[in-house]
């Protein structure tokens, strides 16, 4: 028995899988050799939403040949527990300036884009070099405007996920799979 297996039989919330953990290792090593080579002789300052992020933004960074440096900020938006409200509160800052860094912005998940849109308005205030987005997942056709993504691991259906740092009440962020999960 695989640990997907065995997740799910333990907890009958989760769904079956989305994209999986081979699927996963594959396509961020893709990505990595992009960005690398988009990146060369501009190193760039990934930035990652907290928390969701945190996973992706580990395993992508190692996939990039290039000295990388790192921050992260924390967003909350208001709404429930899984809808957007578009309203997006900063709850922990970025600690470095971002005046003329090559800013490659790290995403969990695109859903409305609301909070993306919100996120890259703020950051672009601070006078960047240049600010791109790597999002792991974008919904199908849920965008409400044009998120504008540079690099994009996956589209996937518009069903509420977790697993690879997407939680439910900070569960399942551990999972190294993205499954649906029935519980809503
Ligand atoms: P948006 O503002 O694009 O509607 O939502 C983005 C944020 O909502 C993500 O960063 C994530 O925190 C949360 N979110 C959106 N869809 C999902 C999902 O399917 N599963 C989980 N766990 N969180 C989601």
């Amino acid at each position: 028995m695989d640990a997907a297996e065995e997740a799910h039989i333990a907890d009958p919330n989760l769904g079956t899988v989305v994209v999986t953990a081979a699927e996963l290792e594959q396509r961020i090593a893709e990505l990595g050799q992009r960005v690398t080579a988009d990146y060369e002789g501009r190193p760039p300052l990934l930035v990652g939403v907290l928390k969701g992020a945190f996973v992706f933004m580990s395993d992508l960074a190692r996939a990039i040949r290039l000295p990388l440096e790192f921050d992260f900020m924390a967003v909350s938006s208001y709404g429930s527990a899984t809808k957007t409200s578009g309203v997006v509160r900063i709850v922990k800052d970025l600690d470095l300036d971002l005046s003329d860094r090559h800013v490659l912005l790290v995403e969990d998940i695109v859903d409305s884009g609301l909070t993306l849109s919100y996120v890259r308005r703020n950051l672009l205030a601070r006078g960047p070099a240049s600010l791109e987005v790597c999002a792991l997942l974008v919904k199908q056709g849920l965008q409400k405007a044009d998120p504008d993504l540079r690099y994009v691991g996956f589209t996937i259906p518009p069903e509420f996920v977790v697993g690879y740092g997407l939680d439910v009440g900070e569960r399942y962020r551990n999972l190294p799979y993205v499954c649906r999960y029935m519980g809503q």
